[in-house]
This record gives structure tokens, C-alpha cells and sequence, in this order.
């Protein structure tokens, strides 16, 4: 059987990880990690791994709509062309609005811009980065004079110190944490200081976990410059050459931060530990400081990032190998985003809108005279004025806001009542496109061809290796078929992507001062096979054929700055905007799962990666579990400042902090009845880069008091009633829904018919003991198990993998059916417990036995055991985890 392979990247988070594609005959896709990628080596976490499983049609939007109904391309364009050029000529240009995303390849994003910024003449495109790297943006911009992230990932190898601050890196950036894990096992010199409120599968290889409290960052690293200060470790000769306002710095510093004990007791640690932070951070030559979303998704985020930065510059550690202030990007091509001026700020490569002298340079390069003249609505003031009705048409690409923004409610109800919205998308059924007046099929991974940009500034290429299906097309196609619509012909001639990227390449080029660093002038004019070949690269390029070393930026002391010093900035922690109350007495953060990326659209399309945490859930620490009657694994309500409420499963855990709530940022309508955590997040916003705050809302809890749980599993989707709270996860053939409500029908018996609509004549058998509120019924179609519900008075409800078992096999045996009603597995039968290796569908139970039963000691001699871990090793941080837990309860 033949099989094409094609090298690709992963379209998932920003590590960028090089995949190779393999293309079987009969349309199966296996997807590799791509050994000679720079940034994986060929590994690859669960999510990348399961890539192939995410091919398939089934939730795809394959056609134009018009309200619902099916058109051609050439009627959806007349209408958004029609009507967003009526909009313009009534209102002006500031009334429609771009909403794009870091999904979209940096060639979509540039014409998207171009034809917003350029020719539609308002700057009122704004991207879903906004929400969770916006402030990196503008502390980078602040310190170093431009948006250069100055670190490479084998300085994460080279690093004696790594400083993991607001990053829970085993999950959202699992390929870093491998190399990082990788490192500290091959060289147990190397330290891990964790900084996180939370005690997550990455603080579990630190050597110190500083638990600080929410919000107090700032402080903490304020401290370490006062403290580097007084202590005499400082690069004095690198400050006085490179640097401009430490005297200021210092001064705000030493005002929030005088000594390591009030340090300590503003951030709820111990003065030990924080100077044992100190320490090892003065004494360590190669610092590595890691920072991401739990520092970036702040009202002071901008702050929070130069106060690390500062630190960086006062020891002088930054422009070297294996040091400096390191951003890990959530979304694959975040950085491509900024490179092309995708936020409402920018113009494109890295110049600005408030610089006459870039505007000038654009205006030229693109042949245009409308080109924006200032800042436009950064995308919460987008919404906002949507809601107002002064934003009349929106264009929303490769993003579900409804279901991302902050008081999603809000959004929605927007969205709602907007004039005009048009959605392009790959899925058909988002929480957004619902709300669609026109949707636009497009393209999505595998098929898509152009590039993206990592977290180290390395371009790689995505390639198709699958035909575009129905009427979809390429997001760069859409956006320059409708611009031609639109008038601008000329300014949009595109026919390719190589085209594109040709005209970005030689505008980043183009009159370029001396002090900006991005230029990728030097990857123009290559032949369409080039461009094709294009290897991974990181930028600057300025000769393609005689490439310098661009790992590491400003290794000659030159920054990006007028006077190319780099500026310390004075910074005075200020507190989350939001303070806990008698109402709302609980801190609610908000973050990824391992299997999971962002609203799902995706990655619940895969069964393997739907194992993993199968439903939405609360995070609570035990005491306020206790003293709330909170029960693990039963449901609890969470209540906010917007007013809205979320109903989730609890898991009690010590790894929260008293007083704090996690909730994944993930669940959909689509996947879960009312679990959108988005929607209790209280807009507000860093005031200078516009990120919302999703790590400090204000939250009540308590028990949802359901009076039965239940499940479903079925293979075709059921027909919900009286469940008050739903979950639905995608397995191998078959949904699987966790129910539980507090009405209940008359009669189950009656009931699960309707709900699985069984027609008389089918196999159907059941158990229903009314009494305890115990139903059980399975329908059998030619043998095979069609679908099974379970319901009872209480949340002991048989384990679920055996019965998932049986929908595999094409009969079921008598004693498989015997058992079925039973809610036992045969005798013979293992539970394997709650899947924590997705790869191989290994379960805690099994695991622990490895561990308890067969002297499993550490990660890999349980892989050798049950092969859990062995394969992409997402699910080491909890494999080591359950070794601890067994051990201690052994
Ligand atoms: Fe994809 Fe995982 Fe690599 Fe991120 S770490 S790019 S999700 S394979």
C-alpha cells in the first residue's frame, strides 16, 4: 500500500512542533513528530499525536451559508462584499470590524490586515491573541523597543536555572516540558523554581514550588531586583552600557518590595523560600525565565512582565546563550499574528500605527491612500461597541469568541444583536457560527498551505497533503476574493500563498531603520519551489543564502530602542481589579487541560483525546469542600459578578489553594449543557495592552443538589430532557453524555425510550428497581450494543470503560448482557480506571497496580509494565504523580 508522508507543523499551541504526515491509500493519516524540527526532534504531545483523528469531515462546514441555507461563493461574496461596503459608505469605515485568530497562517493574517488597515481604511482588526499575549507584546515593546522575544528553546537546555512563572508547561507547552524535564534528568544541576498558585503536573519537578498568592508577582520579582541589588549581584558594567532607568526602577521597587519578609507576607510564602529564590537566581549565571498566560492574563500583565524582564537586565542576562526573559505563545501562530500587525495597534512588520514616518513606509509599500491613521478597537472595546450598534458588520475568522471572551453572555447577546455577522470557519456548529448571518467554509490543517511562527521566532512551513473538501477554501483566498469584490483588485492580485509571502518578506525590508529587528527580507524573491522546500527558519533573515545565527537577539548589547538601550521600568503592583467579598468569597482561575485545545472544535473530535478529562470540572481545595458539604465527584454551582451561573463536576483536591476555584477554559455548548467558564469572567482589561484578566474573577460556589446521575452512551446523539447538567465527550463510534438533574420523568422506563428514540421492535433490555431510583436499560441492533443508559439516586454509577469496551466487539456474549444490567464487568474482566495515557488507553488502576503490585518504582518502569507513558509522554507528570500518591498510601 503506498503512502505519501509530507512534513508539516502542528496547528495546535505555539511550541510549533515539526509533524510528518503520512497519507495511507485508504485515507488514513498518521502523523509523527519530524526528528529534524528544531523545535521537537521528533517528539510530540498527546494533542499533536492525535492529529490524525482530527481529519475527518464529520463536523465540517463544507459550504457557503446564507442564514442556514446552502449558496454558492459567489452569492456569499455579493453579500458580505454588499453589505460591508454599504456599512462603509454610511457609516464610515470604524463601523465593521475584522475578528481574526492565532490559528490563521501568517499569510491569512497579512492580506486580512492589508485589507482592513490598507484599503478598508480603518485599523478595527483585532485577533483572539488580544486574550493571551497581548501584554508580552507591549512589555517587550517597552523594554527592548520592539516585540523580539530574545530567547531560543535549547537555551532552555543550556540553562543552569529555569524559572517557571504563571506556566503550567507539562500541559499547555508538554514538547518545552519534555526538553526541560529531559535536561534537568540528564544534568541534576539544573533548578526549577515554579511560580504558580497552584501546584500543577509542572511545579512536581521543581525544586521549589513557590505557591505565591494570586496576583502578586509583581511584588515577588520587585523583590528580587531590590534584593539583586543590595546584594552586589548586579552586571553594573551591562547596565551602564545598555541600559536606561534603573535608578527608577529600583525606586518603585523598593517601595511595593524592601526586604524578603514583607515580600514573603504579601505573597503568602515563607521568607526562606523566598530567599532561597533569590539566592539561587543571583548565583546562577544562565537564568532562564519562563512566563505565560498565568502572568500575561492580568489587569497589571504588563507590569508583571516588565518586572521580570527588569531583573534579566540588571544581571545583565539577556542576549546570551541560555538566559533571559523567555515568552511561551499559547496559539501556533500568535507570533506570525504580531509579525503582520494583527492586533488593532500594529501595522505590519513590526511597525507602528502611531509612527507617522511606518505609516508612510506602508502607505508606500502597499500603494494606498486610506491607510488607517490610527489605533483601532482592541477586542473587548470591539464587542463592546458591537453592543453599542456602533459596530455594524463583524467578520469573525477561525475563532469562537462566544464561547472564549470574557462574559461570553455578554458577547453572545452582541453578537446576537449585531446587523450583519459573517463567521468563516472549518466547523459548522460553533457556538459563533450559530449566530451567523453568512458562514464561510474554509480550510483547515492538512489542507492549508502558508506558515507560522514559534514561540522562538522559528517560520516553519504547513503543507497540505489533503484536497480542500466541498466548497471549502483557503482563509488568504476568501479574504482577497471578497477585497477584488470589494475594488481593490490591483492591491490584491494573490494566486498563492508564495505570492503572499513574497510581498511580507520584502515590505519587512522595506526602508527598515536600523533598530528593528524583524526582517525576513532576505526570504523574498525565492521560486515558488523555494518557498514550497522552505526549511524551518528564525528570523532575522536578511540572506537566505548565507543565514546568521538568529537563536539568540541582541547579543551586541544594541536594542531596539531610538538610543538602542534597553529601559528598565519603574513598576508598583497593583492588585487584581476584583477582591473576594462575602458573595462572591473565592478566587476562580481559569486554564488548558492536557488533551484539550481551546473551545474544543477540534480536539473533541478526537476520541483518544477525549479520555482524558471527560467532562468540565471545579478544582477545590478539601477544606472548602468540607465546609461548604462540596462531595468530589458530585456537581457544584459557580456563581459570578456577570450574573451567569456554570454547573461542573467537583474534584477535591489539595493542589488548589484555600479560597481558589480552577475551571478549564474549554467546555462549549456544543459539549457541555452551561459549563462556558468564559461567561463568569468579569471584563477587565490590562489598561495598556487590553488583555482581560481570566486568572482573577470573583466566584461563589455550591452544591448543585441533583436528585439523580446518570449516563448515556450511544451511537447516535440522544435527545436531552430534565438533565440539568450534560456532558458530552466523542469515543470510537459512540457519544458518551454524564447527566444528572434535579427533575425527574414519571417514569424512566418511558422515558429512556424516548430520550434513545427506541422503535418498537428492537432489542431492548432493561432493569428499573423504582424504589431506589436504580434504571438500566441497553439496546442491542444486530447483535451489537447500540447504546446503554444508567441511572441512579447517587453518583455510584458503575464504571464506564468496560461497557465503552463492548461497543468495539460486533456481538455481546450472554454473560457480557448478564453483566451489562448488572453494571459489573465479567470477573474476568479488568477496570483500568480513569485513562491517564491516551495513547494506549492506560488507566489509574492499571497504573497503580504497575506501581503497587508489580514494583514500578518511577515513569519508565511502569511504561515498561503497561506501555503507559511511552508514546508522545504527556502523561508522565501524572504517572509520577500516581507513584507518590501509591507509595505514600502503600
Ligand atoms: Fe502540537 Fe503538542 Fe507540539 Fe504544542 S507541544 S505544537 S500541541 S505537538
Amino acid at each position: 500500500m503506498s503512502v505519501i508522508s509530507t512534513k508539516t507543523t502542528c496547528p495546535y499551541c505555539g511550541v510549533g512542533c515539526g509533524v510528518i504526515a503520512s497519507m495511507h491509500e485508504n485515507g488514513r493519516v498518521e502523523v509523527q513528530g519530524d526528528p529534524d524540527h528544531p523545535a521537537n526532534f521528533g517528539r510530540l504531545c498527546s494533542k499533536g499525536a492525535a492529529l490524525g483523528e482530527t481529519v475527518h469531515l464529520g463536523e465540517r462546514l463544507l459550504y457557503p451559508e446564507i442564514n442556514g441555507e446552502q449558496v454558492s461563493w459567489e452569492q456569499a461574496y455579493s453579500a458580505v462584499a454588499t453589505k460591508f461596503s454599504d456599512v462603509i459608505k454610511q457609516h464610515g469605515p470604524d463601523a465593521v470590524a475584522f475578528y481574526v485568530s492565532g490559528q490563521l497562517l501568517t499569510e491569512d493574517y497579512y492580506v486580512a490586515n492589508k485589507l482592513m488597515k490598507g484599503f478598508i481604511g480603518s485599523a478595527n482588526i483585532d485577533t483572539n491573541s488580544r486574550l493571551c499575549m497581548s501584554s508580552v507584546v507591549a512589555a517587550y515593546k517597552r523594554a527592548l523597543g520592539e516585540d523580539v522575544v530574545p530567547c531560543n528553546y535549547d537555551d532552555l537546555e543550556r540553562a543552569q536555572l529555569i524559572v517557571l512563572a504563571g506556566t503550567n508547561t507539562a500541559w499547555c507547552h508538554p514538547v518545552l516540558y519534555q526538553r526541560i524535564a529531559q535536561s534537568k534528568e540528564t544534568n541534576p544541576n539544573v533548578k526549577i523554581v515554579c511560580i504558580d498558585p497552584r501546584r500543577t503536573q509542572t511545579s512536581d519537578i521543581s525544586d521549589l514550588h513557590l505557591s505565591v498568592r494570586p496576583g502578586t508577582d509583581a511584588i515577588l520579582f520587585n523583590g528580587l531586583l531590590v534584593w539583586l541589588e543590595t546584594a552586589g549581584e548586579l552586571d553594573q558594567q551591562f547596565v551602564n552600557v545598555s541600559t536606561e532607568g534603573v535608578e527608577q526602577a529600583l525606586e518603585s521597587a523598593r517601595q511595593s518590595s524592601p526586604d524578603i519578609h514583607r515580600v514573603a507576607q504579601a505573597c503568602g510564602l515563607s521568607d526562606e523560600d523566598v530567599e532561597r529564590f533569590y539566592r539561587l537566581f543571583a548565583r546562577t549565571e544562565r537564568v532562564v525565565t519562563v512566563f505565560s498566560q498565568g502572568v500575561n492574563q492580568s489587569s497589571s500583565g504588563v507590569d508583571k512582565i516588565n518586572s521580570i524582564i527588569n531583573c534579566h537586565l540588571l544581571t545583565g542576562r539577556i542576549g546570551r546563550k541560555g538566559m533571559g526573559p523567555f515568552s511561551f505563545t499559547g496559539q501556533p501562530n500568535a507570533m506570525g499574528g504580531r509579525e503582520v500587525g494583527g492586533l488593532a495597534n500594529q501595522l505590519a512588520a513590526h511597525m507602528e500605527l502611531d509612527n507617522e514616518a511606518h505609516r508612510d513606509c506602508v502607505a508606500e509599500f502597499w500603494q494606498t491612500s486610506t491607510l488607517a491613521t490610527k489605533a483601532g478597537l482592541k477586542a473587548i472595546d470591539c464587542f463592546d461597541e458591537i453592543e453599542k450598534k456602533n459596530i455594524k458588520a463583524i467578520w469573525i475568522m477561525a475563532t469562537n469568541p462566544v464561547v472564549s471572551m470574557p462574559d461570553a453572555d455578554r458577547v453572545k447577546a452582541a453578537l446576537e444583536g449585531c446587523e450583519f455577522v459573517v463567521v468563516s470557519d472549518c466547523v459548522r456548529n460553533t457556538d459563533t457560527s450559530r449566530l451567523a448571518d453568512v458562514c464561510l467554509p474554509a480550510t483547515t490543517w492538512g489542507e492549508r498551505d502558508g506558515t507560522v511562527t514559534n514561540s522562538e521566532r522559528r517560520i516553519s512551513r504547513q503543507r497540505p497533503f489533503l484536497t480542500a473538501p466541498g466548497l471549502a477554501k483557503h482563509d488568504w483566498q476568501i479574504i482577497t476574493e471578497l477585497a477584488q469584490k470589494m475594488g481593490f483588485k490591483k492591491a490584491f492580485p494573490y494566486r498563492s500563498t508564495a505570492d503572499i509571502f513574497d510581498e511580507f518578506a520584502r515590505l519587512s525590508g522595506y526602508k527598515k531603520d536600523e533598530q528593528r529587528q524583524f526582517d525576513i527580507s532576505g526570504l523574498a524573491d525565492m521560486t515558488l519551489h523555494e518557498y514550497k522546500e522552505m526549511q524551518p527558519i528564525q528570523w532575522p533573515v536578511v540572506n537566505r543564502h548565507n543565514q546568521a545565527d538568529a537563536s539568540i537577539m541582541y547579543g551586541d548589547g544594541l536594542f531596539s530602542t531610538p538610543d538602542r538601550r534597553a529601559r528598565f521600568i519603574a513598576i508598583t503592583p497593583k492588585p487584581p481589579a476584583a477582591s473576594v467579598s462575602e458573595k462572591f468569597p473565592f478566587i476562580l482561575n481559569t486554564g488548558r487541560v492536557r488533551d484539550q485545545w481551546h473551545t474544543m472544535t477540534r480536539t473533541g473530535m478526537s476520541p483518544r483525546l477525549s479520555t482524558h478529562r471527560i467532562e468540565p470540572f471545579v478544582e477545590i481545595h478539601p477544606d472548602d469542600a468540607k465546609r461548604l458539604n462540596i462531595v468530589d465527584g458530585k456537581l457544584a454551582q459557580i456563581s459570578s459578578e456577570t450574573d451567569a451561573e456554570i454547573f461542573v463536576r467537583v474534584r477535591v483536591t489539595d493542589r488548589q489553594q484555600r479560597g481558589s476555584l480552577f475551571v478549564p477554559m474549554h467546555w462549549n455548548l456544543q459539549f457541555s449543557g452551561q459549563a462556558r467558564v468564559s461567561s463568569l469572567i468579569k471584563t477587565v482589561v490590562d489598561p495598556i495592552s487590553g488583555q482581560p484578566e481570566f486568572k482573577h474573577a470573583v466566584a461563589n460556589i455550591k452544591s448543585c443538589d441533583a436528585r439523580w446521575y446518570g449516563f448515556i452512551i450511544s451511537r447516535k446523539k440522544p435527545v436531552l430532557k430534565y438533565s440539568r447538567y450534560w456532558a458530552r465527550s466523542r469515543g470510537k463510534g459512540f457519544w458518551r453524555y454524564e447527566i444528572a438533574g434535579k427533575e425527574s420523568p414519571e417514569d424512566w422506563a418511558v422515558h429512556a425510550r424516548t430520550l434513545l428514540n427506541v422503535e418498537a421492535g428492537e432489542e431492548w433490555a432493561e432493569f428499573y428497581d423504582k424504589a431506589d431510583g436504580h434504571y438500566r436499560a441497553a439496546r442491542f441492533i444486530d447483535g451489537h450494543l447500540d447504546s446503554v443508559i444508567f441511572i441512579d439516586s447517587s453518583i455510584l454509577l458503575p464504571p464506564r470503560d468496560w461497557l465503552i469496551s463492548l461497543f468495539q466487539k460486533d456481538s455481546v456474549s450472554a454473560s457480557e448482557r448478564a453483566s451489562l444490567l448488572q453494571g459489573l464487568p465479567p470477573a474476568e474482566v479488568e477496570d483500568v480506571g480513569k485513562i491517564i495515557c491516551a495513547c494506549f488507553n492506560v488507566g489509574d488502576k492499571t497504573i497503580c497496580k504497575a506501581i503497587t503490585e508489580q514494583g514500578a518504582s518511577n515513569v519508565a518502569a511502569v511504561g515498561e509494565l503497561c506501555q503507559a507513558g511511552t508514546n508522545c509522554g504527556s502523561c508522565r507528570p501524572e504517572i509520577k504523580e500516581l507513584i507518590s500518591e501509591c507509595v505514600v498510601s502503600s
